[in-house]
């Protein structure tokens, strides 16, 4: 009978207030269920010490706390874990765990595959199936602390920061990557800085600006190209929403967000003789120089039949001096578990393909 129990995992903050008050039951009953849930990792009902006996039967009646399951971890030389997890319909999506100094990371998936197809990446590149489910969404990052955060594994420190780099766009799933990023922050459950919480995005213009002042966590724009002939080949959204028209979006976003600290993080893989020559970083500076905004280098993590190439170091080197003597705030990103395929743009999962053309159609107003 599960299928006609609500299950709790699927419910953003607000919706688990209402659920509480249609049964009867004050607001705040909310706050200990994601407390429950988030904090302490429990489940089963009959352990909520501090809700009454017939509260408890009451809820083991009309609900559950479901997240996915684990089906295989895999683990790097340097510490990063990959897990797939079923998400029934012998589909698996990923997410990747990357322990570091000053931070442990969780890269989450919003999507089981991608309708945006960019030329280079995996994910793209396996088709689309469906949107991820809030509990799909959420599952992984209490999964991922399952492991290595509520157990007080001695190994790890609990996650400090959730990227939604993992398979999909999270901007094409908009209500249940909102109810997600509420989770993240709410003090009740995962309560991560909204610094700490980061949705990178391919560039879905109207979403952007839907958000800008309602959402407030740190933005990261996939740009990859310095104009809009290069792009439309390499990110094939922006055919829709060209260059112009994201960068004024993301103006919008970051004017009404403290999470950002006025700046926007854009992301720019290098691909060996396609844009990363030192021409194209003359017109990547001149296309930012208005936009505050740090640069994130992703050198091209290869992977099968894929026809590019991840360029020297020595290009790499000089495409971020071009920009670093321009005055922009540049990062090289290093890569973490490409031996277990867990690194950007790696992720495949197991998606069953459908054609879900519309699902980008539909976000023009
Ligand atoms: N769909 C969102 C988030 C997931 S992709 C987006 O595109 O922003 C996360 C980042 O990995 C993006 O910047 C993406 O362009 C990059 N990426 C994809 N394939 C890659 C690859 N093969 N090598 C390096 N980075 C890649
Ligand atoms: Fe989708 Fe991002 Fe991959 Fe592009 S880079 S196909 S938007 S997951």
């Amino acid at each position: 009978m599960t299928e006609n129990k609500v299950n709790l995992m699927d419910l953003s903050p607000k919706e688990m207030t209402e659920f509480f008050v249609s049964l009867g039951e004050k607001p705040f009953r909310s706050q200990q269920l994601l407390r429950w849930i988030y904090q302490f990792g429990v489940t089963d009902f009959a352990e909520m010490t501090n809700l009454r006996k017939d509260l408890r039967v009451k809820l083991q009646e009309k609900a559950r706390i479901a997240a996915p399951e684990i089906v295989s971890e895999q683990r790097s030389a340097d510490g990063t874990i990959k897990w797939a997890l079923d998400i029934g319909d012998g589909q698996l999506v990923e997410s990747v765990f990357i322990p570091e100094e000053s931070r442990n990371t969780l890269c989450i998936s919003t999507q089981v595959g991608c309708p945006v197809k960019c030329a280079f990446c995996r994910t793209g590149q396996g088709g689309f199936n469906r949107n991820l489910t809030l509990s799909e969404i959420i599952g992984q990052v209490f999964r991922a602390e399952t492991i290595v955060g509520f157990s007080n594994n001695e190994e790890y420190k609990p996650i400090s920061n959730v990227v939604m780099m993992g398979m999909g766009e999270p901007l094409l799933n908009l209500k249940n990557v909102v109810a997600a990023t509420e989770i993240l922050l709410s003090d009740y459950a995962f309560a991560l800085s909204k610094r700490r919480v980061t949705i990178s995005t391919s560039g879905v213009a109207p979403i952007i600006e839907k958000i800008a002042g309602k959402v407030d966590v740190a933005l990261a724009l996939s740009l990859h190209a310095p104009n809009d002939e290069l792009r439309n080949k390499l990110v094939p959204i922006n055919q829709k929403y060209p260059i112009d028209e994201v960068l004024t979006a993301v103006r919008h976003y970051i004017d009404a967000s403290n999470a950002n600290c006025g700046r926007v993080t854009i992301e720019y893989v290098l691909l060996d003789g396609i844009n990363d020559g030192l021409e194209q970083a003359a017109e990547l500076a001149s296309l930012l120089r208005e936009l505050p905004c740090k640069i994130n280098l992703i050198p091209f993590n290869p992977h099968e039949d894929s026809p590019y190439r991840r360029p020297s170091g020595n290009r790499v080197e000089k495409f971020y001096r071009t920009l670093l003597d321009q005055g922009f705030t540049v990062m090289k990103r290093s890569t973490r578990g490409d031996d277990i395929s867990a690194a950007c743009g790696q992720l495949a999962g197991q998606v069953k393909n459908r054609m879900h053309e519309q699902e980008i159609a539909s976000t023009r107003r």
